[in-house]
């Protein structure tokens, strides 16, 4: 990933908090996760939205979030509940 720059001082900012969860406020269903950078220069704080790692699913190998149940099995749970 690049380094995240300060807009006002073109420093590089200081990653403070990875991954921090924000609750629910902005998304109903999934939790926000955005990362937190502090510039050393104007101690201005910025938010970036998280990149989320993927995890490939040992049953069926998509990827999705490691955070979440695989949605593709949770689907096929589904279906198979669904016929059964
Ligand atoms: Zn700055
Ligand atoms: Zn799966």
């Amino acid at each position: 990933m690049a380094d995240r720059m300060c807009p006002s001082c073109h420093t590089v900012l200081t990653l403070k908090e990875k991954d921090y969860p924000m609750g629910s406020a902005f998304l109903k269903a999934d939790r926000f996760h955005v990362d937190i950078y502090e510039c050393p220069e104007c101690h201005g704080v910025r938010l970036y939205a998280a990149e989320p790692e993927l995890v490939t699913c040992p049953k069926c190998g998509s990827l999705h979030s490691p955070r979440e149940a695989c949605a593709v099995c949770a689907l096929n749970g589904a279906i198979d509940e669904a016929t059964h």
